[in-house]
């Protein structure tokens, strides 16, 4: 059977019920701390900043469907199913024996997996009668997919963003307006958090950690607001296995098993997704598939950070997760244009990582915009440059086929269109671009601050 380049799927081939990969682990990840007590968080507690039903996915480590909504699924026709495209063009190029595949979840205006979790989070704070969400955004892709979500929902929509990111991607910041969110540049001098951060460190241009804070303050202190986060949390990775589970669809119509799983890890999500139903049956005894985390150089949360309890954000507000971390005051140095610069990781990846189901290895950003521009050559498709952190991984390994003469089968996640991410090319392309590692001195600095429990 000829594999085509596009393998689409019919509506009545979409999923109709998201994954729970935790119903497999045997070491689930650790439960949420309350930084006060130290205990677990209880629902009761969660339920303050976060809508019910998805506390109640977030707790949930044993059941291993949930059905999708109806107007979930309605709203996932409008741009699912993504593709999954067989990289015949790069297989080419590179002259490869292996078969590259990679699904694109790029398609959409919010041009990212993110609006995946974005609906599913909205229609839950919806449900309950709430009048709006607050969160925050890094390089802006969270927070556009959430204010496209809003909108189609009628909820308002509130984003703190990085300040960087605000000052560098105006188009961002008008994007989210276009669908009617208000964006604050953070930190700021509208939260308690945010006021501290400015007077301790003035210059600063800001975190994720940093705005997380802001952002849950901010529901925190409105009625009828509750915060919501587009990565990391269990919920997140339970709605990205609509990635996984389309992909793993249209493999099997042509009976293609992977051998190797490659996707970039920011904070985990569309790594998470796109692994679910495949790591389902690694840990099932089923396949024995590889899976490959790339994260950047400049921000190795799992290849140089430790497995401990630690701070979601800066502001040491939210819950304490178990996870791979750098820190959370670590903040990438500023040069680096790549994204996916969260200090820490999703609980499931990171149990998985330590119980070594899952592989991982950091890239340096030149090397990861190479491949960037060689891709879009060869593909047609710009990338995100988060993306290109798996290109860059997925091209490697196609070319140790090479040398081995391995027809292995690679699939990769291209999470999202680049864009929006000029400015960091334009970088690239004037050589103005440089790579940036952190000393283990400066690890260790940040490592400090974790909470001694
Ligand atoms: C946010 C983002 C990522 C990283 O986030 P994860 O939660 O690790 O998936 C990767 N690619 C794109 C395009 C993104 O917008």
């Amino acid at each position: 059977m000829d594999v085509p380049y596009k393998i689409y799927l019919s509506e009545d081939q979409m999923p109709r019920a998201w994954y729970n990969l935790r119903a497999d682990m045997k070491n689930k990840p650790a439960p949420l701390l309350n930084p006060a007590t130290g205990k677990p968080m209880t629902k009761q507690e969660l339920c303050g900043v976060f809508c019910e039903e998805l506390v109640e996915q977030e707790l949930n480590d044993s059941t291993p469907y949930y059905s999708i909504p109806q107007a979930i699924r309605d709203f996932y026709r409008m741009y699912r199913p993504s593709p999954l495209v067989r990289a015949y063009c790069l297989e080419e190029k590179l002259q490869t024996p292996a078969h590259i595949y990679y699904k694109y979840e790029g398609n959409n205006s919010s041009g990212s997996h993110k609006l995946n979790s974005a609906i599913a989070q909205a229609y839950y704070a919806k449900a309950q009668g709430l009048k709006g969400v607050t969160t925050e955004t890094g390089a802006g892709q969270w927070g556009t997919a959430l204010s496209m979500a809003c909108s189609y929902l009628g909820l308002d929509c509130q984003v703190y963003m990085v300040k960087v990111s605000y000052e560098q991607k105006p188009f961002r910041r008008e994007i989210m307006r276009t669908f009617g969110a208000s964006v604050t540049p953070s930190p700021s001098d509208t939260t308690q958090v945010g006021r501290a951060i400015l007077e301790a460190n003035p210059d600063t241009t800001g975190s994720l950690g940093c705005a997380i804070s802001e952002a849950v303050e901010a529901a925190l202190s409105q009625p009828g607001y509750r915060y919501v986060l587009g990565s990391v949390l269990n919920q997140v990775l339970l709605h990205q296995s609509v990635i996984g589970l389309e992909a793993k669809t249209a493999l099997d119509l042509y009976r293609i098993k992977p051998d190797l799983i490659i996707g970039c890890a920011g904070g985990g999500s569309n790594l998470g997704g796109l692994i679910a139903p495949f790591m389902g049956e690694k840990l099932r005894g089923e396949s024995d598939c590889r899976f490959i985390a790339v994260e950047p150089a400049s921000c190795p949360s799992l290849t140089r950070g430790v497995f401990a309890y630690d701070f979601a954000d800066t502001g040491r507000v939210c819950p304490l997760a178990r996870m791979y971390t750098l820190g959370s005051g670590f903040i990438p140095a500023p040069n680096h244009a790549g994204g996916l610069r969260y200090h820490g990781m999703s609980p499931i990846l990171s149990q998985l990582y330590h119980d070594g189901y899952l592989e991982a290895r950091a890239v340096e950003q030149r090397a990861v915009f190479q491949a960037a521009e060689y891709f879009a050559r060869v593909e047609g498709i710009l990338p995100a440059p988060e993306s290109a952190h798996a290109i860059r991984a997925a091209i490697d390994e196609a070319l140790v086929c090479r040398q081995t003469g391995e027809a292995k089968n690679i699939l990769f996640g291209l999470t999202g269109t680049g864009y929006f991410d000029m400015v960091a090319y334009q970088r690239f392309h004037d050589g103005e671009m440089t790579d940036s590692v952190p000393s283990d001195e400066e690890l260790a600095a940040s490592l400090a601050s974790l909470p001694r429990l």
